[in-house]
């Protein structure tokens, strides 16, 4: 029994884990000189309206470009960061990025829309709202141009200050997605009240539509669902054409997955939209 106990406690005392704290912690002391020196910037990937078939917006997608570690994954330090409140900063980066962006393209008179990952944490204050409506008069961004994606998690789903604040937003004029819809909490009930006008459905259930009848039935019945509580439907992580048509057919308004375009630099997505534009021009 002791010997089993001394295990125990062994089992407890993982080096590897002890490493990855100690890795995180270096991580979060440099977010905001990684902020600061360009090091993080901001990917974006297309998103495809699959009635017209073209390409109608973008989501920014957060990336870290260490010196020594290379490319790190925001699952990697999105979470940690949310901790140790270094997500404000890293926020305001990413949507000034974002909302310059997507103004420079609408400017060109290419109706283009943006879409932006909010941590839920950040609906905690009313910080947010000010800070949106700043940004767009700042850009000089419409604000239907704008979609914030909150995730579905524990926090959101018990708390009516965070609802509170989408309201704000919605009052705004801004766009809310559920992100990863699917995956988290959500109850019917969560689903009527949550002042969002579209849904993303987690790469999880979309991956699989062209072989898992199940699946098939669960995005097919969440498409009619949303669309009868007048919500938009986007897919994540639409990989092939099967899966493309699939939810064509299923009456999907946008994809977005590596079929259709990974997340790139900023200067890559311009070219690929003058690319489409020539095409429907000839
Ligand atoms: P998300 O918002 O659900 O973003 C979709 C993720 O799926 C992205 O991963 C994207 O690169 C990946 N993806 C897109 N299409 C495909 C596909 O066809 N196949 C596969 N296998 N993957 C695909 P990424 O960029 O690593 O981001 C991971 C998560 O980190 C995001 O999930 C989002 O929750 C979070 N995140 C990223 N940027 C930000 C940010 O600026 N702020 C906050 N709060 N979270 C962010
Ligand atoms: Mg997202
Ligand atoms: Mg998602
Ligand atoms: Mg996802």
């Amino acid at each position: 029994d002791e010997a089993k106990e001394e295990g125990l406690r062994w089992k407890e005392f993982d080096p590897a884990k002890l490493k990855d704290a100690a890795w995180k912690l270096s991580l979060l002391g440099r977010i905001d000189s990684a902020i600061d020196s360009g090091e993080m910037w901001v990917a974006y990937q297309p998103k495809l309206d699959l009635a017209t078939r073209r390409i109608i917006g973008a989501e920014a997608l957060v990336r870290w470009s260490h010196p020594e570690k290379g490319e790190i994954s925001p699952a990697e330090f999105i979470p940690a960061a949310e901790q140790a409140n270094r997500i404000e900063k890293l926020t305001a980066h990413v949507l000034d990025d974002a909302v310059r962006a997507a103004a420079a393209i609408n400017g060109r008179g290419v109706d283009f829309d943006i879409a932006v990952n909010l941590s839920a944490r950040l609906l905690d204050g009313t910080d947010i709202v000010d800070q949106i409506r700043d940004l767009l008069a700042k850009h000089r961004l419409p604000a239907n141009k704008l979609t914030l994606e909150v995730t579905e998690s524990a926090a959101m789903v018990s708390s009516n200050q965070s609802f509170e604040v989408l309201e704000q937003l919605r009052a705004v004029g801004v766009n809310i997605a559920i992100d990863d819809y699917g995956t988290g909490f959500s109850t019917l009930e969560y689903l009527k009240k949550i002042p969002a006008t579209e849904i993303k459905i987690d790469r999880g259930f979309v991956r699989m539509i062209d072989r898992s009848h199940s699946d098939k039935l669960m995005v097919n019945s969440t498409i009619q669902l949303a669309h009868s509580l007048g919500r938009k439907v986007v897919a994540e992580g639409v990989e092939s054409e099967e899966i493309l048509e699939a939810l064509a057919a299923m009456g999907c308004d946008d994809a977005q997955g590596y079929l259709i375009g990974r997340p790139m630099k900023l200067r890559a997505l311009i070219k690929q939209l003058i690319l489409e534009y020539r095409k429907i021009a000839a």
